[in-house]
């Protein structure tokens, strides 16, 4: 795949992402530990893309599986000690995992629950998700997108447990442009309305993902940080990095370049002592973290994720299989 075309490698990674997506499934069920689900599925997405220990970067994981539980509505991935958190019943579940190959990138999620008195929110995040996809295309204006999403989201009234609610759009999680090995590359898709004048460009590719939530609409930052990635967007200079910092500034860059990652994957990969020197590359701004986003206590959000290809007569939407 090394000269593959960019499309080409995004439609690669779309179709690995689909079979990873049904080959997790029957997995994801109540009482199974989310650590598994995630190892599974990581492994399956290494397996697919011929991971390479030796040349990380060409193919494999994108970004650590997120596995963000009811209030909590993105950026959750277990940590190492989190080996006993199960699934519940009457969770709701965001399975947002990603695939590159060559360092394209696919970042798809979907919801699930197991109790259907929430299939009215699972619904909203899906409409919500193909309204915003339905008015993207060459030229279109990505604040009115923000509008629509917001829109139809909380034109939701719903009943769960005898109490209904409003569902508000959380408008501080967005949609993003992708650029090779950057998740994040400028460009944002809001979801709610927003004066944001900018339009879509043939040839980019977005993840648009909406998330309507049955709580305030507002997230604030857990604590319990799991992900991390280099501060692409600043360039912080590392010449001065010294010692045990160095060092695993190096191993950042060597197994995950500009990708995100999570302790987790830095356990695994049987590492010195690391907390103190990764909190040293977060203060000096060269790592950034990424916490868990909550709304309010009791409250369920959900998300559904759909990676998009803007193409000069139609929006492809690559991760789209019918089945979700
Ligand atoms: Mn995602
Ligand atoms: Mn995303």
């Amino acid at each position: 795949m090394q000269n593959s075309s960019k499309l080409e490698c995004l439609r690669h990674a779309a179709e690995i992402h689909k079979q990873v997506r049904e080959y997790i499934r029957p997995y994801i069920k109540p009482n199974v530990k989310l650590f598994d689900i995630c190892n599974l599925l990581e492994n399956k997405t290494r397996e697919l893309t011929r991971f390479n220990r030796n040349n990380p970067l060409i193919g494999g994981i994108a970004f650590p599986t997120g596995l963000s539980i009811n209030n909590c509505a993105a950026h959750w991935t277990p940590n190492p000690g989190d080996n006993n958190i199960t699934l519940k019943y009457d969770d709701v579940c965001k399975v947002d995992f990603g695939v590159h190959i060559n360092g394209y990138i696919i970042d798809s999620a979907f919801t699930i629950s197991f109790n259907d008195k929430y299939d009215k929110l699972l619904e909203a995040a899906k409409e919500a998700t193909f309204t915003g996809i339905k008015h993207a295309g060459v030229d279109s204006i990505i604040g009115e997108i923000g509008e629509h999403i917001q829109e139809v989201i909380e034109s939701y009234e719903i009943e769960i447990d005898q109490k209904i609610y409003s569902l508000k759009s959380i408008g501080a999680l967005c949609g993003h442009s992708i650029d090779q090995y950057k998740i994040h590359s400028g460009k944002v898709i809001p979801n709610i309305k927003f004066n944001y004048p900018v339009r879509m460009k043939e040839g980019e590719v977005y993840a648009v993902e909406t998330f309507p939530s049955t709580g305030s609409g507002h997230v604030i930052e857990d604590s319990d940080c799991s992900h991390y990635m280099i501060n692409y967007l600043e360039n912080t200079p590392t010449e001065s990095l010294k010692g045990k910092d160095k060092y695993l500034y190096n191993i950042i860059q060597k197994n995950y370049g500009t990708l995100a990652f999570c302790k987790r994957w830095l356990n695994d990969l049987n590492l010195p002592k690391y907390q103190i020197n990764l909190s040293n590359l977060v203060k000096q701004n060269i790592v950034m973290k990424y916490p868990p986003l909550i709304d309010v206590k009791g409250s369920y959000v959900a998300q559904f994720e759909h990676t998009i290809y803007i193409g000069e007569k139609k929006v492809e939407v690559l991760t789209d299989s019918g089945e979700t």
